[in-house]
């Protein structure tokens, strides 16, 4: 058990382990907490789960055990006793003293059947003392079935199981007698009425034989049928202030169920229930459905936390990171940042130039200002970190006096405007500003460029966002070559080049890629 996940759900029967099953496979961190006492656990079979009738329930739940730990998710044997708020999330305490936080709770600890009080009647429970014609109603076809009428409900449940069998037997064991009309759609259907209350059940070997009457009669019986009171077991949720609410049927309240919506969510945020806790009818299928509606809608709620959390990281980013601080921060954090080679369209675009006067922007740690100033140019080269142009005067050092003698490294903020009309070469790689501050800084730029001077501007093309190379992902600093060309004025530039050119990379994850430079190179005229 790690002490947090993103999930922990607590009770592991159908729908605990679908809600779990969706989340892991979801890559979400799940942990099970079951206490193994499934409701269903008495009967031999699980019927009417499609494509599993027949299966025992221990069977099926130890597959789903087996399903949730293949995709990475835990489950621990043991009892939540008590749930409350952690901050933004929640704390479980286990019935050991162990405890375990988590960022969302699925609640999925069943219900109690609450059975007649009836000696004998809670031994042959889920085996020939049953509730529900759908889970048994085959399996009794054509038996003696006695309905024990506990409640308004009676006649109507004898009707019923009537499908099932023809041999029905109302047994008034604590309820008037049906009025003239109950009477006669009883007897219609040749369902018999007893009178007067159950004191026992005969069972001979391991088999119901029938009931015994208060009055001593036995009437022989294959099959109990009783209407237990289904409450929701939810004490693990009081200390949330979430308790059950009455469940009714034809105005008789037939259990307690805790309120929540179709996706399972309560009246607490970040707590989901499923199963039968939350629907005191749910089916094994239906209980198993209900799971994995809850843990879809838990995964979504869970994302959209992360999303929110994701814009304003975003947000802060992009408010901080064309600032001073921001770069230090970047540079000090690694003793390099840049490859220290030339870039290539610099090396591509630049070879052929007679040297002059160079710009060189957003400079780095230097190596375009080394390498122009290595081929006899003579390089104002501008950022506005100081530890960078403290690394690229050392780069330059290393690469001779002479070299070094040719550079002026200048502590600049580009969003200030640089000399107009001085130099030969403007290069700027690879600077990425918002939409209209990147307009503004390339017109700056462009500015600069003595008649009969270079322009070129290098950045990430916005088809790179679509490619596994997550260099940057801010869609609005991005750009085309054509979008830089468009604002240049045709009566003052000419246009050598502005295009997408192709460049192997290698992703994160070592696959071979192709990026593309946006490449703008114009001459003024
Ligand atoms: C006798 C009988 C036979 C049935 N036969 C069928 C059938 O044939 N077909 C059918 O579709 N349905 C059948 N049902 C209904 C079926 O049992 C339920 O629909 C199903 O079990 C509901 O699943 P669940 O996950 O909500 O709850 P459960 O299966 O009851 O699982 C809840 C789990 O949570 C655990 N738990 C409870 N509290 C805590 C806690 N505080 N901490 C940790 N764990 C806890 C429990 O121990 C249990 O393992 C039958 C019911 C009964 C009573």
């Amino acid at each position: 058990m790690n002490d947090r996940y993103d999930v922990v759900v607590v009770g592991g029967g159908a729908a605990g382990l679908a809600g779990a099953l969706a989340l892991a496979r979801a890559r979400r961190s799940v942990l099970v907490i079951d206490a193994g006492q499934p409701r269903n656990a008495p009967a031999g079979q699980v019927h009417n789960f499609l494509g599993h009738d027949g299966t025992p329930p221990a069977d099926l739940l130890a597959a789903g055990r087996d399903e949730v730990t293949r995709y990475g998710g835990e489950i621990v044997a043991g009892t939540a006793e008590d749930a409350t708020r952690d901050g933004d999330g929640f704390l479980v305490t286990l019935h050991d003293g162990r405890d375990v936080r988590a960022r969302r709770l699925l609640v999925t600890t069943g219900l109690v059947d609450e059975l007649p009080d009836v000696p004998g009647l809670a031994g042959r429970w889920g085996r020939d003392v049953l509730h529900c014609p759908y889970c048994h109603g085959w399996e009794v076809r054509d038996r003696r079935i006695g309905v024990l009428a506990t409640g308004p409900l009676a006649a109507h449940q004898a009707q019923l199981w009537r499908q099932w069998s023809p041999h029905v037997t109302l047994l008034l064991h604590d309820v008037p007698e049906p009025d003239a009309e109950e009477a006669e759609r009883l007897a219609a259907r040749g369902i018999a009425v007893v009178d007067g209350p159950v004191a026992a059940l005969e069972v001979t070997g391991d088999a119901l034989t029938g009931v015994r009457l208060t009055s001593g009669e036995v009437v022989a019986l294959d099959a109990v049928v009783v209407a237990a009171r289904a409450t929701a077991r939810a004490g693990v949720l009081r200390s949330l202030g979430l308790a059950p609410a009455d469940v009714e049927m034809a105005g008789h309240v037939v259990g307690a169920q805790i309120p929540a919506d179709p996706t399972g969510a309560t009246a607490v945020p970040g707590v989901w229930v499923a199963g039968n806790v939350a629907d005191v009818r749910a089916q094994v299928v239906t209980a198993a459905g209900a799971g994995l509606t809850a843990g879809a809608a838990i995964n979504a709620d869970l994302v959209a936390e992360e999303t929110d959390d994701a814009v304003a990281g975003y947000r802060r980013d992009l408010s901080t990171m064309f600032e001073r601080a921001a770069w230090e921060e970047r540079y000090q954090a690694r003793p390099a940042v840049w490859s220290g080679r030339p870039n290539p369209q610099l090396v591509a675009e630049a070879t052929a130039l007679a040297p002059g006067r160079a710009l060189e922007v957003g400079c780095g740690e230097g190596a375009d200002a080394v390498w122009l100033a290595q081929r006899g140019w003579q390089v104002t080269a501008v950022d506005i970190a100081d530890t960078a142009l403290r690394r690229a005067a050392a780069h330059a050092e290393a690469a001779g006096e002479p070299v070094a003698a040719r550079i002026t490294w200048t502590q600049a903020d580009l969003r200030e405007q640089p000399p107009a009309g001085r130099y030969d070469l403007v290069s700027a790689q690879y600077m990425h500003l918002p939409g209209d501050a990147r307009r503004q800084l390339f017109a700056r730029l462009a500015a600069a460029v003595a008649r009969g001077g270079t322009l070129l501007i290098v950045g990430h093309h916005p088809s790179d966002l679509r490619t596994t190379a997550h260099r940057m992902h801010f869609p609005d600093m991005m750009y085309t070559a054509e979008e830089v060309a468009a604002d240049l004025d045709p009566d003052v530039w000419q246009v050598c080049a502005a295009e997408a050119r192709p460049r192997a990379a290698v992703d994160h994850d070592g696959r071979d890629i192709t990026i593309h430079d946006a490449v703008l190179v114009a001459r003024r005229s």
